[in-house]
């Protein structure tokens, strides 16, 4: 009880950061190496799972030229500029991408293409590029692990508390709460928030890098058509869930986002 107490309140007292990219005030008790060091972990065992199941890694040099230069681009007016990028290329026909905590993308191979993909052009592949930029800049995922770990750990407590009391039999009660506490609330309610920012932040990343913008809501309006259609778990469509609301708000954000996109092109 005392040491889970104890740890509660060192969580809470080291978990105050910065956001590079706002500016405010947010709980994360990962400092920002971390990240660097959690990503690099992932992506490694990433690669050698993929080789493991004898999945091709970086098979095609063109186009991973191209995503790293596009990488290169995107990440150097990003607000965390010298976090060591690097980008992986999957030759799978998954529709995806996503990235590791600290600057490790991973992008699959199905999610582009010319004719019917998700992704049609260089300026659709840039945009999901600059969202999963936006995602490690506002490090998302160590955010999402802090309040995960501190969740599960103000539930314990609870029980704890319950359990050496002659509040026993709230016991499971508080185990349960914690459990809906933390799935009802913080995940549902943060993951979208955290979908919205990344939108956001990567519209105006991938502007100033010089890529058009309009191509964002080109996805995910192709994205919201198709999505009736047979997608595989795995896909885009299960982790960034696309809806009206998100359109909404990226077509709110793109009179900015062009004019930092006409700026750059007009240099
Ligand atoms: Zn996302």
């Amino acid at each position: 009880m005392k040491i889970l107490s104890g740890l509660l309140c060192l969580l809470l007292l080291t978990g105050c950061a910065t956001d590079a990219v706002t500016g405010k005030k947010t709980y994360n008790f990962s400092p920002l190496q971390k990240d660097v060091e959690l990503g690099s972990q992932i992506y490694s065992e990433t690669a050698a799972e993929m080789k493991q199941r004898g999945i091709p890694v970086n098979a095609d040099p063109v186009r991973l030229a191209q995503l790293k230069e596009m990488v290169r681009r995107i990440s150097a007016v990003s607000d965390l500029p010298d976090l060591p990028y690097e980008v992986m290329l999957i030759q799978t026909n998954i529709v995806n991408a996503m990235a590791a905590p600290g600057g490790k993308l991973i992008v699959y191979e199905g999610l582009w293409n010319p004719k019917d993909g998700l992704v049609q052009d260089d300026n659709e592949l840039a945009a999901v590029l600059a969202h999963e930029i936006a995602h490690v800049n506002c490090r998302h995922s160590t955010e999402a692990m802090s309040r995960t770990v501190t969740v599960n750990l103000v539930s314990d407590l609870g029980v704890t508390f319950a359990k050496n009391t002659k509040y026993e039999k709230y016991a499971q009660l508080a185990a349960v709460g914690g459990v809906i506490l933390y799935d009802g609330l913080l995940v549902m309610c943060y993951s979208r928030t955290d979908e919205k920012e990344a939108d956001a932040v990567g519209l105006m990343y991938m502007a100033k890098a010089g890529y058009d913008p309009r191509a964002a809501l080109r996805i995910w309006e192709r994205s919201a058509r198709n999505r009736n259609g047979a997608d595989p778990a795995a896909s885009i469509f299960s982790t960034h869930p696309p809806d009206a609301v998100r359109l909404e708000n990226l077509r709110k954000q793109l009179p900015a986002a062009l004019t930092a996109y006409e700026a750059g092109s007009s240099r």
